[in-house]
């Protein structure tokens, strides 16, 4: 097992939750910290291909193992979209909130509000090898938002009828998309 990896994000709330997991699934894991790496443009057609890009590329620049995830929000209703664009929704530098208020509308009152996070987590060694992983959470765009817990789309995904930002960070992270690619990813590798 790896002791010490990079976690391979500049967005705080997921590297929050990626080191609060990590502790849960991989106890012999530590998060290397002071390290920094150049901005990796998120090119790639699928979350796959984006995950494994950025941990490549922390990987190969600070010399640590590395640990991405690439997350997608696909709503049934809207054929799966916005999935590898979802960080970008409202537009290129889109907020949090301006990604919601967009998705709220593009749905508008449609009865069918299905949708799924999924997490593809990349695991990349600096030698360039990598191992991948995936976990989905399956829920249902609320009609409103909903919630002051999470981040990103939180307020606006419900599972069992909360939404995500409405249950407790613990919680969260014992069945998020997020918290599964990571537990995928342990089990691929033990
Ligand atoms: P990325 O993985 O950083 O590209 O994230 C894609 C988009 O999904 C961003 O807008 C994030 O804010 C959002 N996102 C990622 N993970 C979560 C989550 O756990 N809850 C809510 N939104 C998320």
């Amino acid at each position: 097992m790896i002791a010490r990896i990079v976690v391979a994000t500049k967005n705080p709330d997921k590297a929050a939750e990626v080191i609060a997991v990590l502790a849960e699934t991989m106890p012999g894991v530590e998060s290397v910290d002071g390290v920094d790496w150049p901005d990796v443009a998120e090119t790639g057609a699928t979350l796959e291909e984006n995950a494994v890009l950025k941990a490549r590329v922390v990987a190969a620049s600070t010399g640590h193992p590395a640990i991405a995830d690439d997350t997608g929000l696909e709503v049934d209703a809207l054929g799966g979209a916005p999935g590898v664009l979802t960080a970008r929704f409202a537009g290129e530098g889109a907020t949090y909130a301006a990604n919601r208020v967009a998705l709220l509308a593009a749905l508008g009152d449609r009865v069918d509000r299905a949708a799924r996070f999924r997490t593809v987590v990349a695991l990349a060694h600096p030698g360039g090898e990598v191992v991948t992983a995936e976990g989905v959470l399956e829920g249902r765009i609320a009609r409103e938002e909903r919630g002051a817990g999470g981040f990103g789309y939180d307020a606006v995904f419900e599972v069992d009828g909360r939404t995500l930002a409405e249950i407790p960070e613990g919680e969260k992270n014992r069945i998020s998309h997020r918290a599964r690619a990571l537990a995928a990813l342990a089990e691929a590798l033990s």
